[in-house]
């Protein structure tokens, strides 16, 4: 791997992705010596820059000594030219050759990371196979190219978009990003479901009651809500994030850890999956309160857009495991808190033989993805003192205090790393994407016909309360009785 000769493409590396999330992360993995000795990252799009020039609008961006920065700095290039015609393409052509040939006899690694609207990936595909293909005949070279969400707005425009792609560059060479994948806790669950005895009994029908995947957001859209407006949250989280989340939680155990084989499963328990019903479904708007203003009042949102802003959906898996237990994916923007989690709620005990109410104690496992990374089970205790009496505690893996000074890296770090190693784990394949439009595309057109109703939630709340009935349909109890003391706290 420390051979390879590897030249990185970012292609929009004018744009916001390149400089937010894409730059950034190959920083972090030149940093800390992931990237091989010979690497060289060639930026690509129609902004007329100098090398100096990107150098200066990615400098803000990155983290360290001003030593280190400069020294990444300096393996970074760029080449303007236009998405579609040969001039441009023949020119960075001619720069990636001439890159290679300089490592005559070693391995070269081509990793094209399109950071641009998808719009025009099949124009870039296109120029991409048609005049940067070139590779030297050494064993061990290869080209990837990775691409960013959306992938389509429903699922046949997706399918048109997967098609035109397909015709260039096959599925092995395609990497398609949900950065959800790349979350410490994400990749955990198929560890903490398929590594432990305690969680394989009660991962099913028998003793789960209810699940929810929760997204929430504690901000509005703050003037960029042109680019949101033609997605809503159902496309921007739920299609994507929340249902890759669903699918790991749900799947059945892969034959092996290879790639092929957790994604097999992942499209097997998606495809149980019917689309979502119309009466599964809550969707919300936030309006102004306390001085926050509501969605409307986003200068580059249209005015009377009926664009969901939040959403709770439904889903059931129609499988042995699965069947009648209710999924509700959650996602919203401007509500009370911040945080992306995982809730799976027990049934209650079915003979309790304490005092009190069984139906308002109940096992959970939480699992929190963001802002700290957590893991909790609730579980009823005796409350401590001389009567036998009942209690909600819980069992707390806390990651902050438990690894100490670990670093979690971000998802683009170890997408991109995994890309570069030719890791697709962590990648959508094609026939996911598909099942995971399936479940969505009735509901999205609904939406966009304006066929169902959108309730307004003030800026700064939990969302609509129809979405709480819609969980109570769904059986979920909340623990009335919990009560958490942030560890040392009174
Ligand atoms: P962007 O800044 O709007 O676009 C990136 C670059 O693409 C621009 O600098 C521009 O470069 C070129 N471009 C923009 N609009 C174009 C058009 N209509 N036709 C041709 N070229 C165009 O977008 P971005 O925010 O970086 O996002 C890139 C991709 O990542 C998108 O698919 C987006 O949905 C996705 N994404 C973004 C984020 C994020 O945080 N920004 C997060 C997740 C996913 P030149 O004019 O110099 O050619
Ligand atoms: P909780 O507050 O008992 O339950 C939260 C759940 O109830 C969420 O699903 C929430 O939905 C829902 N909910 C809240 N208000 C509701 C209402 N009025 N009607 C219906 N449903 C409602 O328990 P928790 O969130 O698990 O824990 C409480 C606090 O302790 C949290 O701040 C948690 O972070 C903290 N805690 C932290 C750790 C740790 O850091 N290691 C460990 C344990 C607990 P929404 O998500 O939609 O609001």
């Amino acid at each position: 791997e420390r051979d390879l000769c590897l030249t990185i493409v970012v292609a929009g590396a004018s744009g916001d992705l390149a400089s937010k999330k894409t730059y950034p992360a190959l920083q972090f993995l030149h940093h800390n010596g992931f990237l091989p000795r010979k690497v060289a990252i060639i930026g690509y799009a129609r902004t007329q820059m100098s090398d100096e020039q990107l150098r200066t609008k990615l400098r803000p961006r990155l983290k360290g000594s001003e030593k280190e920065v400069d020294k990444f700095l300096e393996g970074c290039t760029y080449v303007s030219g236009s998405y579609d015609g040969s001039e441009g393409w023949q020119k960075l052509a001619a720069v990636l050759e001439a890159r290679e040939a300089k490592h005559r006899g070693c391995p070269c690694g081509r990793l094209y990371y399109l950071a641009l609207p998808p719009s025009v990936y099949p124009q870039v595909c296109t120029g991409l196979k048609t005049y940067c293909d070139g590779l030297p005949s050494v064993e061990g070279s290869w080209i990837r190219v990775v691409v960013e969400k959306p992938f389509g707005l429903d699922l046949q425009s997706s399918e048109e978009l997967a098609e035109e792609l397909g015709k260039l560059y096959p599925e092995s060479q395609l990497y398609r990003i949900d950065h959800y994948l790349g979350k410490e806790m994400v990749q955990n669950l198929f560890v903490i479901r398929f590594a432990n005895m305690f969680t394989a009994p009660l991962w099913n029908r028998n003793c789960i009651s209810n699940v929810q995947i929760t997204f929430k957001e504690d901000f509005g859209t703050q003037g960029r809500g042109g680019y949101f407006d033609s997605f809503g949250i159902v496309r921007d989280v739920i299609q994507n994030h929340l249902i890759q989340l669903l699918a790991m939680l749900a799947m059945e155990k892969p034959l092996s850890i290879h790639p092929d084989d957790l994604r097999d499963e992942k499209v097997k328990v998606l495809r149980c999956i019917k689309p979502v019903q119309p009466h599964n479904v809550v969707l919300g708007q936030y309006t102004a309160a306390d001085a926050q203003p509501g969605y409307t009042d986003d200068p580059t949102v249209p005015a009377g857009s009926k664009t969901p802003t939040f959403a709770s959906v439904t889903v059931f898996i129609d499988n042995d495991r699965w069947a009648g237990v209710p999924f509700v994916l959650k996602a919203g923007k401007a509500l009370n808190e911040r945080k992306a989690e995982i809730r799976v709620q027990l049934r209650s005990t079915p003979h309790f033989v304490f005092n009190g109410e069984p139906e308002a104690m109940r096992n959970e496992l939480v699992v929190r993805l963001q802002p700290d990374e957590a893991i909790y089970l609730k579980l009823i205790v005796k409350k401590p003192g001389l009567e036998i009496d009942t209690a909600i505690s819980e069992l707390d893996l806390d990651y902050r205090q438990r690894y100490p000074g670990v670093v979690i890296p971000d998802a683009y770090p170890r997408l991109i790393l995994d890309s570069i190693r030719g890791d697709q784990q962590h990648f959508v394949r094609r026939d996911e994407l598909r099942a995971a439009w399936a479940i969505c595309t009735p509901i999205l057109h609904l939406i966009d016909a304006g066929a169902l109703p959108v309730h307004p939630y003030p800026y700064g709340s939990r969302g609509p309360p129809e979405a709480d009935e819609l969980l109570a349909r769904a059986g979920f109890v909340k623990n009335s009785r919990y009560d958490w003391h942030e560890a040392g706290a009174a």
